[in-house]
This record gives structure tokens, C-alpha cells and sequence, in this order.
């Protein structure tokens, strides 16, 4: 249920999920640590890199003012109000401070993700 409303992708970098070798998880937005519930609402799709880099963690900080904020909520808040691609489509860029945080929290710019968004891209498989 949460994979089929994933559509396939990484609900956070957005990666395709039969590109990535490694299983993708069902998450809890507001992990069980920070009492978040296992219901519909709170659950997202990730990539393990994404899931791992996540953890525990309910804020990052927004690396352009240092603020600690909340970080994006797949079930609350619409991924293209919060990011965007650069140019080629291999960096996320945060287009407000929850964007820019959850980027540098769950390191949505990791080189392996560079690397298979350029090589999606060349089959114009990226950006999905
Ligand atoms: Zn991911």
C-alpha cells in the first residue's frame, strides 16, 4: 500500500526503486522514538541510503541560516514546493529552508545518487 502510493520512487531523493540495489523500507515519517504511529499518514517509501541517513531524526538544519527545523513530510508537504533539480538533474536544490534542511540531513545529495541520476539522465530515465 505505502510502495503502490510511492508510485515506485524514493519519496525523498526521488530514485527509482529498480535502479537501487539496495531493499527500500515502508518508514515512519515521526519515527516510533518520537511516539509517531505505524498508520498510513506516517508512513512513507525510502531508499535504504535515505531511511538510514533519516534514523531518528524529526529536524535537520537549513545550512543557509542555521535554524533547525522540521524536516519534509512526504504525506504533508508536496516535494515540488520544497525542491527542485539544477540544471543536468543530478543535485537536489532546496527551494525553503524544510527543503534545504531535509537535503543536508538526509544527505539527499550523496554521490551515489549524483552518479545514477547522470547515468538515469543519459536514458532519460532522471528526473522521474
Ligand atoms: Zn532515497
Amino acid at each position: 500500500m505505502v510502495e503502490a502510493r510511492a508510485g515506485g520512487i524514493c519519496e525523498y531523493c526521488r530514485s527509482l526503486r529498480r535502479f537501487v540495489p539496495e531493499p527500500f523500507n515502508v518508514e515512519h515519517i515521526i519515527p516510533v522514538a518520537h511516539s509517531g504511529k505505524t498508520e498510513a499518514r506516517n508512513l512513507a517509501w525510502a531508499c535504504a541510503g535515505c531511511n538510514y541517513h533519516k534514523g531518528d531524526k524529526i529536524e535537520g538544519i537549513d545550512p543557509q541560516t542555521g535554524r533547525r527545523l522540521r524536516l519534509f513530510n512526504p504525506r504533508r508537504h508536496r516535494w515540488k514546493d520544497h525542491f527542485a533539480w539544477n540544471e543536468d538533474a543530478t543535485l537536489m536544490i532546496g527551494l525553503t529552508a524544510t527543503g534545504r534542511a531535509t537535503i543536508n540531513a538526509l544527505r539527499l545529495n550523496r554521490e551515489e545518487l549524483i552518479n545514477l541520476r547522470w547515468a538515469l539522465r543519459t536514458l532519460n530515465l532522471h528526473p522521474p
